[in-house]
C-alpha cells in the first residue's frame, strides 16, 4: 500500500495508482494548451472535440462576461430568459426539418438519457406498453451514465460486469452490407413489439473507435427504423457543429430523426450544456390535459443563461467565419498527412471524414509509450484502444496543423 499520487482528485478513465500523474494545464490560446511548468502543446483534439473556434475566443469571452453580469443563473422551472429562447429558436433554425422542441441539459450523457426516456414515454403516453427497449449499434458510443451506457457497445461498455444494472437492450451491426441490412430489418421486425426507437450515432462512431460509416448506411437505418414504426434518435453530441464538414452529419444522408442529441461543441468548448431535440410528432405525444404525459425530468442547471449565452456567441461564429469550409480543408489535409502511414507495418487503417482523422493500429499498443512520444513532440494527442485521432479546432493555423501531421507519421510510422 502506497499513498495516492496526488491530492484529491478521481480522475476520468484512469487506474490511478500506476498511471503517471496528470500534467498541469495553466493556459489556453488558440489551438495551444501551456503547461504550468510552461511547456506549450499544439492540441491535436480540442478538448474533447468542444473547442471547435480554438480557445478563448474573443467574442464568445464577451458574450458569457456580459451575461455573467446580469444573471449567471436562474432556476428553469417556472421561468424562462432571453439567452435560453433565443438559442432554442436558433437551435431550431438550423436543425433539418421538424426538429424544434429543445430541451436543454448539462451533459452529452445526459442529452442521451433525456431522448431515451422521452422515447420511452412516448409510447406510454400514446397507451401502447412493453415498448421500453432499444435497438443500438456495435461499435457505438452514447455516455457514461446508466441509460447510455446501456446503448453502448456491449463489450465496451461493460454491460456483462456490471448485469442486471443496466437494461438490456438489442444490438446489430451497423447495416453496411446487404447481409447486415438484412438482418436488421429482421431483427427489428422481431423486436418491435418491445423497442421504442433506434439510436445511432451518424457517420461517426467516435469514442467507440472513430468508426466511419457512408450516409446510405445510416439512410438505411432510418429507413429500416420507419418501416418498422420505431422513433429514430440520432446522438450528434460528437458530430454536431461542423466537425464531419456539414452543420450536422444527418444533413449528409438527408435523414431527420425524431430526436437529436446534441453538446460538445455546442458552447464552443467553454461551458457544459447540452440539448435533446424533438420533432413535431414525439412532442405531440407529450402534449395533453392528463400532467402526468408531460416530460418528468429537469436537470437543476437546466439551460443555464451563462452557457446558453456561450452557445449563441458559437453559432454567431458558424454564421460569420466560414468554419464548414474550414472544416473540409481541414479534412484534405488530414487525408494528405497521413496517407504516408497507409499500409506501414502496424498500421491497419487510415480513415478521414471532415476535420476527424483516425490511424488504427494493430494491437498489442503501447498507450503510455505512444502518449510519451507525442509529448516529447509537443504535440497533445491521446490515443485510446487502438486508435489515434486527430480532431483539432477547425480554425487551427496550418503549421500548427502541420506540426500534428508530422508528429503523427514520425510516432506512427
Ligand atoms: C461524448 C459523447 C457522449 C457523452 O457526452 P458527455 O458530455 O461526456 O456526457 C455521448 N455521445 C457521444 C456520441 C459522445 O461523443
Amino acid at each position: 500500500m502506497s499513498a495516492p499520487r496526488t491530492d484529491h482528485l478521481w480522475r476520468p478513465y484512469t487506474q490511478m495508482k500506476t498511471a503517471p500523474p496528470p500534467l498541469r494545464a495553466a493556459r489556453t490560446h488558440g489551438s495551444r494548451i501551456v503547461l504550468e511548468d510552461g511547456r506549450e502543446l499544439v492540441d491535436g483534439i480540442a478538448s474533447w472535440w468542444t473547442a471547435c473556434h480554438g480557445y478563448n475566443h474573443p467574442h464568445i469571452r464577451a458574450a458569457v462576461a456580459a451575461q455573467l453580469d446580469t444573471m449567471p443563473h436562474v432556476m428553469f422551472g417556472g421561468l424562462t430568459h432571453a439567452p435560453a429562447e433565443a438559442l432554442a429558436r436558433r437551435l431550431a433554425g438550423l436543425l433539418p426539418g421538424d426538429l424544434d422542441h429543445v430541451f436543454f441539459s448539462d451533459s452529452g450523457s445526459v442529452a442521451v438519457e433525456v431522448a431515451l426516456k422521452a422515447a420511452a414515454q412516448v409510447w406510454l403516453n400514446r397507451g401502447v406498453a412493453g415498448r421500453s427497449r432499444f435497438a443500438a449499434f456495435r461499435g457505438g458510443y452514447h455516455g457514461d451514465t446508466m441509460g447510455a451506457m446501456s446503448v453502448c457497445d456491449p463489450e465496451e461498455g461493460m454491460h456483462r460486469r456490471f448485469g442486471r444494472y443496466l437494461p438490456e437492450q438489442i444490438f446489430f451491426d451497423l447495416p453496411d452490407s446487404r447481409a447486415r441490412e438484412a438482418a436488421l430489418d429482421e431483427g427489428l421486425a422481431r423486436h418491435r413489439g418491445s423497442l421504442a426507437a433506434v439510436i445511432v450515432e451518424p457517420l461517426v462512431q467516435g469514442a467507440g473507435g472513430m468508426r466511419l460509416h457512408a450516409p446510405e448506411v445510416l439512410a438505411s437505418v432510418a429507413r429500416l427504423a420507419r418501416r418498422h414504426g420505431l422513433l429514430l434518435i440520432l446522438d450528434e453530441v460528437f458530430t454536431g457543429f461542423g466537425r464531419t464538414g456539414t452543420l450536422f452529419a444527418c444533413e449528409q444522408a438527408g435523414v431527420v430523426p425524431d430526436l437529436i442529441c446534441l453538446s460538445k461543441a455546442l458552447t464552443g468548448g467553454t461551458l457544459p450544456l447540452a440539448a435533446t431535440v424533438a420533432g413535431a410528432e414525439v412532442f405531440a405525444a407529450f402534449w395533453s390535459d392528463d400532467p402526468a404525459a408531460a416530460l418528468m425530468h429537469g436537470p437543476t442547471f437546466m439551460a443555464n443563461p451563462l452557457a446558453c449565452a456561450a452557445a449563441e456567441a458559437s453559432l454567431d461564429l458558424f454564421a460569420r467565419e466560414p468554419r464548414l469550409a474550414q472544416a473540409r480543408a481541414i479534412g484534405e489535409r488530414l487525408a494528405e498527412g497521413l496517407a504516408p502511414l497507409r499500409g506501414r507495418p502496424g498500421v491497419v487503417d487510415v480513415r478521414v471524414l471532415g476535420a476527424i482523422g483516425a490511424v488504427q493500429l494493430a494491437p498489442p499498443l503501447d498507450l503510455p509509450g505512444l502518449k510519451r512520444a507525442f509529448l516529447e513532440r509537443g504535440v497533445w494527442v491521446r490515443p485510446f484502444g487502438d486508435i489515434v485521432y486527430l480532431t483539432p479546432a477547425l480554425t487551427i493555423p496550418e503549421d500548427d496543423l502541420a506540426r500534428l501531421l508530422a508528429a503523427m507519421r514520425e510516432v506512427l510510422g
